[in-house]
């Protein structure tokens, strides 16, 4: 048995103006052959589970093509013309298959084609005929029917942070394996209700998408059903499929399928004001945090962070789970959304209001550089973050010790979103600042989602009062472990969960929130 695996994942901001050039998947890194394998085998990412699933199964899994970029703005026609085209040749040439197992995100928009996704799973289909089809995508993914018409069985990652994508990766293959031999036949159904969540309301492990991941976990359970799933949908992308979807694939039932797609839809429809509540403000979040703040942790302890491929839970109670910093989510610069990764908004305000003992990192390339000029311990004034564009804050005044100097790279073989392994940074510097602050100036636009990246530059993030991630959900695996409260602040920026910020034309006209009067039925 020969199965083919490639992808091309892609988060489109289509606000961001950073279009997602060729050259931009080659910076990313274009992985082709066994350097696919190379990347992912030991990662949890998607293809680490396809890789398992061959290995168990006992199938070929023949690695073509892989590629993807950060989530900037729509992908030129250059770019997947010629990725998708590489792609498809390879399928051709190397050939007969008997399955294809596709690694997407699902939230693509290219020039031309505002479903991406949907457009390569039918090229796919073109070109390999009628053998069974597998994709498996994020839980951001804006889901159409194309994508469910062309493949036989599409499955979505079930947490966010998204710590699952192995093991919903291997069920996307167990499954394609059981449609080959003809054990099943799969029969799948997409409700997409003309509704979002907003980006804040994410978390699995927070009511109320925590009570929708478990009802389609229950009905996963019920007879003849295959397998069922939740997407959360991307808000950040202004195209006709954009939005939450459920999905239900059976054994050979597509009225049960149907039926089943629509029963959770309602219930999540059920949900509409919940899932779009608003945040703290910046400065109720910061004055909350003084006030809460009982120390830091003894003896080591720490919060129970799920094991891989199991959900993460919220907070739980424990003697001393009071204690550790308090985590702000920087909403509006979230990077793994498309965001600049140099905001000040948070900063500014704490550092008017005085408050210290704050720990953030900040995308500042010429920073670094002027760092790079100083000796470790030299003393030096900068004008941090706040470069990239207008919405994310100004320049900050600062002065501090130059404390550490990195190359930026470590890996994290712990539980990350979305199961990488490895981050780049570039060229860092810990800067402690005289006013009691310490700032992570980076080369790179890296994230938070890893606590390493802090262990590497010599920071102890247990013991900060305050640590702003710059995020929604993505850093809680790296943070939870420590903190004692996780509060999402509603900044502004180009990843704002204000969604009267983005000027929308091409969503569908009645989608909630924006039209509270909307009906589904
Ligand atoms: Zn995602």
């Amino acid at each position: 048995m020969k199965i083919a695996t490639f992808g091309i994942s892609h988060e489109t901001n289509t606000f961001s103006s950073i279009p997602a050039t060729y050259k931009e998947f080659e910076n990313y890194g274009i992985e082709r052959k066994e350097g696919i394998f190379e990347k992912f085998k030991d990662s949890n990412y998607t293809i680490a589970g396809y890789i398992e699933a061959s290995k168990d199964l006992n199938f070929e899994l023949v690695p073509l093509l892989f590629a993807q970029t950060g989530p900037i703005g729509t992908i030129t026609s250059d770019a997947y013309e010629k990725l998708s085209n590489e792609i498809f040749s390879m399928l051709e040439k190397e050939g007969p298959w008997d399955g294809v197992l596709i690694s997407n995100h699902g939230a693509a928009v290219a020039e031309g084609f505002n479903d991406m996704d949907g457009e390569f799973c039918k090229s796919i289909r073109s070109i390999v005929g009628n053998i069974p089809i597998g994709i498996t995508l994020d839980m951001h993914a804006n889901i159409s029917q194309k994508i469910i018409d062309q493949t036989d069985i599409c499955i979505v990652w079930k947490t966010n942070p998204h710590l699952d994508a192995k093991v919903r990766g291997y069920r996307c293959a167990d499954l394609i394996y059981k449609t080959i031999k003809k054990e099943i036949n799969p029969k799948q159904s997409i409700s997409c209700p003309p509704l979002l969540v907003n980006i804040v309301k994410q978390f699995t492990g927070q009511s109320p998408m925590k009570e929708l991941v478990a009802q389609t976990n229950k009905i996963a359970k019920e007879n003849k059903v295959l397998d069922t799933s939740i997407a959360e949908g991307y808000p950040y992308s202004d195209v006709e499929k954009m939005g939450m979807s459920w999905i239900t694939i059976t054994d050979d039932d597509k009225q049960l399928a149907d039926n089943l797609s629509k029963k959770m839809s309602l219930f999540g429809w059920s949900k509409r004001e919940e899932l779009n509540e608003s945040v703290w403000p910046i400065e109720n979040a910061l004055n909350h945090a003084v006030k809460n703040y009982k120390g830091p942790k003894l003896n080591d302890d720490k919060n129970t962070i799920a094991k891989n491929g199991i959900a993460l839970d919220d907070i739980e109670k424990s003697n001393h789970s009071k204690f550790g910093p308090i985590v702000l989510m920087d909403v509006g610069d979230n990077i793994g959304g498309g965001s600049s990764a140099d905001s000040t908004h948070i900063l500014d305000v704490a550092m008017k209001l005085k408050i210290n003992n704050i720990l953030q990192t900040l995308y500042d390339p010429e920073s670094v550089k002027q760092c790079l000029t100083r000796n470790i311990g030299d003393s030096i004034t900068l004008k941090v973050g706040g470069k990239s564009d207008s919405l994310h804050g100004k320049p900050l005044e600062v002065t501090g010790k130059i404390y550490y100097i990195s190359n930026g790279k470590y890996s994290d073989e712990g539980a990350t979103h979305a199961g990488f392994k490895f981050f780049n940074d570039g060229k860092s510097v810990v800067l402690k600042t005289i006013d009691g602050n310490t700032i992570l100036l980076t080369s790179n636009r890296g994230g938070n989602t890893s606590i390493n990246q802090m262990y590497f530059n010599q920071i102890n993030p247990e013991s900060f009062k305050i640590i702003i991630a710059k995020g929604v959900v993505s850093p809680r695996p790296a943070y939870q472990p420590i903190a004692s409260q996780i509060l999402l602040v509603n900044s502004p920026g180009v990843t704002t969960s204000d969604l009267s910020f983005f000027n929308y034309k091409n969503i569908r006209k009645n989608m909630y929130p924006f039209d509270k009067n909307t009906n589904y039925q």
